[in-house]
């Protein structure tokens, strides 16, 4: 069973966590690292042989043109990541809907391809923000990733499917491919990647990781970002001890623990998964949020 392979393409100062201490404004002012950074990952995919899902942020894409094109040009799947990286529920549905569109074009215009995939910043398609799903149908995305089953402050619908699933809303109909999570105790544990990789021992992400595909059985979904392989990145200041945690732990680790995942499961790109996977399981939207 193959599972999806993703990389939320943003840099180290873009991150939610570290929101309070970067206005988005000052953004031009820190030096950038996203390009360097996720060379290496394409390189270290080359060296495994693995295709992945590239969420690229539309604010990072417009500066970064050439490295959008390298990332198609190595076989990868482009897909966006919205452009300002704000979290979904503090915007008004019509900034939604412009930035969304726009980062879908800009994408667009770089690659010349049909952007068909989406993921919200930081997983923030919640019960509060649920009209997202309905504005990604119009603005013709096929699919999305940005709904993760659990609880958490920042995210997260937790009585939501944990494989994928369709889900019909008025305006049509989009794939959800929910970030993976492992059924320990009758609890909901994350093994998607990013910050709990990094947190976890790898013995434990891998057991986490095999328990939710059902040993193989079914499609997960993994992410990283590309600051998450560089240590030496400029530390943000003025942030709280909980927001260092979550951004910094273990960054200097991260590389190699990737090398190992890449060993033990197979990964492609989300598009290829989804070629292979039923998600006939129809949800409302409206359930969806009822049933939260
Ligand atoms: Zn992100």
């Amino acid at each position: 069973m193959l599972n999806a392979m993703t990389i939320d393409v943003e840099d180290y100062f873009q991150v939610a966590a570290l929101f309070s201490a970067v206005k988005y404004e000052d953004w031009d002012k820190w030096p950038s690292r996203v390009e360097n950074n996720t060379l290496r990952i394409l390189d270290l995919f080359d060296e495994f042989k693995t295709k992945g899902t590239f969420f690229i942020l539309g604010w990072v894409a417009e500066r970064h043109p050439s490295l959008v094109k390298k990332i198609v040009e190595r076989g990868h799947e482009i897909a966006s990541h919205g452009y300002s990286h704000q979290l979904i529920y503090t915007q008004t549905p019509k900034v939604f809907r412009e930035e969304t569109a726009r980062s879908k074009s800009i994408l667009e215009d770089i690659t010349g391809i049909q952007i068909k995939g989406y993921r919200a910043a930081s997983y923030s398609v919640t019960t509060d923000s649920l009209w997202a799903i309905e504005t990604l149908i119009e603005l013709g995305f096929t699919w999305d990733s940005s709904i993760f089953p659990i609880h958490h402050d920042r995210y997260g619908i937790p009585a939501s499917p944990d494989l994928p699933y369709t889900i019909r809303s008025e305006s049509g109909s989009i794939v959800e491919f929910p970030l993976t999570t492992a059924k320990v105790a009758g609890q909901s544990i994350p093994a998607a990647g990013g910050g709990y990789f990094r947190q976890y021992p790898y013995f434990l992400s891998k057991w986490l990781f095999s328990r939710a595909s059902g040993q193989g059985t079914r499609p997960m979904i993994f992410y990283l970002h590309p600051w998450e392989i560089d240590p030496d990145q400029p530390r943000v200041k003025n942030i709280s001890a909980f927001s260092r945690f979550r951004h910094y732990t273990n960054l200097s680790r991260c590389e190699s623990r990737l090398k190992q995942m890449l060993t033990d499961f197979s990964f492609c790109t989300v598009g290829q998964v989804l070629d292979q996977t039923d998600f006939s399981n129809e949800i409302k939207l409206e359930d969806l949020k009822n049933n939260a």
